[in-house]
């Protein structure tokens, strides 16, 4: 039952094979009895849970419920939700109860989904591999020693390890992507504006981006559809009207045409990993596909740009969390000053403090042209690189990531080459479009993603090719032995 997906789940309680209660108390006990060795969940509400799943099988079955009634779901810790801790993964939060719910969480809950809790990442979303969280890294189901990748480790290894059939996540340079990739989950990062941000904890405005993580594309689609929208509460909420994102699954892909990134093929990428997505470029073909060369000649700026962005929009964010109004607060402070500056040297780890750090200096008045300006204006680029792409071709494919999930503490002391590994990844967030990632096969016992990268508000044509790839493949339906 814990490896069926959202689709298969929705008919087994639609037919009455099971209830929703029978399946909460299922997936809480594979938290139960799993989380000490993944350590995905920071949260676990199974009374919160159940009351609902009782709630959700008094409606399936008459004209309130919807598709998704009564299945179970996990939240990054980054979303509110009211009346349970929020963490963001840090310990300025650990005794945060959040007020109200994010409108992503809000949306869920009016589809009578059952959320079983909250789930470990990065601190403020901060981090490629799940390490930096004050919770303790997350470990990843297909190699205990090695990261789930990050930001959104925890939903990625508690939907790879089946202790939930879905779980949200946010990707403001790729934490939705990535992690999927190195789970051997689906992933997708909608466009910027499509997925509300309210009620998500801030790291970088212009970035930040929620979406679903999930074991299908059809089930990202499922999900996509409760998600997507405009919301008045979130200024850069889009309006465009929203989709049904099933609607185009199964239609045939033959004759789309798929551009290859020469710069996403370099030396760069692992050979192996290379080996695989040359291979599920071969599958797309074979389905009709028109793959061809494309070049996106900035990609090589597109780490340093975003390094420069994402950190000064997190050092603004970042400040309201000062010991008065939110979380943290340290022991008699001396004066407001002190009370500032110590509330905020405990409570933030150290790679948030290195965020901001860099984020002050590069928006402080002598630096901000050399460093800040000019990343903007890298970001530009970046954007006008993939319109002149999409003027040929309709997806883009590469990898999501440059190689198979490392070890853990492999390169958490060494930030440029964690930086480094989200290449493929960023310059996504920069220009604000989609992209999706799905398994694509191994490298030594370790999933790899292959990543398809749309144009603006052109999730429908993303899930369609993901869906379709999964109807010629079996990679996304393979699952870790050790939590079978
Ligand atoms: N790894 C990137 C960073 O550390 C992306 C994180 C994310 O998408 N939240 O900023």
């Amino acid at each position: 039952m814990h490896q069926s997906t959202l689709a298969g789940l929705s008919e087994a309680l639609r037919s009455k094979q099971i209830s929703s209660t029978e399946l909460t108390e299922h997936f809480i006990s594979r938290c139960k009895k799993h989380n000490e060795q993944l350590n995905c969940f920071i949260t676990i509400n199974e009374e919160q849970a159940l009351a609902a799943a009782k709630d959700a099988d008094n409606i399936i079955g008459t004209d309130s419920a919807s598709r998704l009634t009564g299945i179970p779901i996990a939240h990054k810790d980054i979303f509110c939700t009211n009346g349970i801790k929020t963490s963001c993964g840090s310990k300025m939060l650990d005794n945060f109860i959040a007020p109200y719910d994010a409108t992503v969480v809000e949306k869920i809950n009016q589809a009578g989904l059952i959320s079983l809790g909250k789930t470990n990442m990065d601190e403020f979303a901060m981090g490629s591999s799940n390490e930096t969280s004050y919770y303790g890294a997350v470990k990843n189901p297909w190699h205990l020693d090695h990261v789930p990748g990050g930001s959104s480790g925890g939903s990625a290894s508690a939907v790879a390890a089946m202790l939930c059939p879905a779980a949200t996540g946010t990707d403001t340079g790729g934490s939705i992507r990535q992690p999927a990739s190195m789970c051997g989950i689906t992933g997708l990062k909608p466009t910027y504006g499509r997925v509300s941000r309210y009620g998500m904890i801030a790291y970088a405005s212009s970035l930040d981006q929620g979406g679903p993580m999930t074991r299908s594309a059809e089930d990202a689609a499922l999900l996509m559809n409760v998600l997507a929208g405009f919301d008045e509460r979130d200024s850069t909420s889009s309006d465009q009207l929203v989709e049904d994102y099933t609607e185009r699954l199964n239609n045939p892909i033959e004759g789309i045409k798929i551009g290859l990134p020469k710069q996403y093929f370099d030396d760069g990428l692992d050979s192996e990993v290379a080996s695989v997505i040359e291979d599920s470029i071969k599958q797309l073909e074979k389905l009709g596909a028109i793959c061809k060369e494309i070049e996106l000649p900035n990609t090589h700026l597109s780490i340093p740009a975003y390094y420069v962005v994402a950190p000064a929009e997190c050092s603004s964010n970042l400040s309201r969390f000062d010991g008065v109004r939110f979380g943290y607060r340290c022991e008699d402070p001396k004066d407001l000053s002190d009370l500032y500056c110590r509330s905020r040297a405990e409570g933030f780890g150290n790679e948030v403090k290195r965020r901001i750090m860099i984020g002050t200096y590069v928006l402080s008045a002598g630096y901000y042209d050399a460093y800040y300006l000019k990343a903007q204006k890298i970001r530009h680029l970046i954007r006008d690189d993939f319109q002149t792409a999409f003027n040929e071709v309709d997806i883009i494919a590469g990898p999501t990531a440059t190689g198979p999930a490392f070890k853990l503490n492999e390169k958490i002391n060494d930030p440029v080459s964690m930086y480094l590994s989200d290449i493929y990844t960023v310059s996504v967030n920069l220009a604000g479009i989609p992209a999706i990632s799905i398994p694509a096969g191994f490298v030594s016992s370790l999933p790899i993603g292959l990543q398809l990268i749309g144009n603006y508000f052109k999730e429908s044509q993303l899930l369609n090719v993901a869906h379709q790839f999964q109807l010629a493949t079996d990679w996304h339906q393979r699952t870790p032995e050790a939590f079978a």
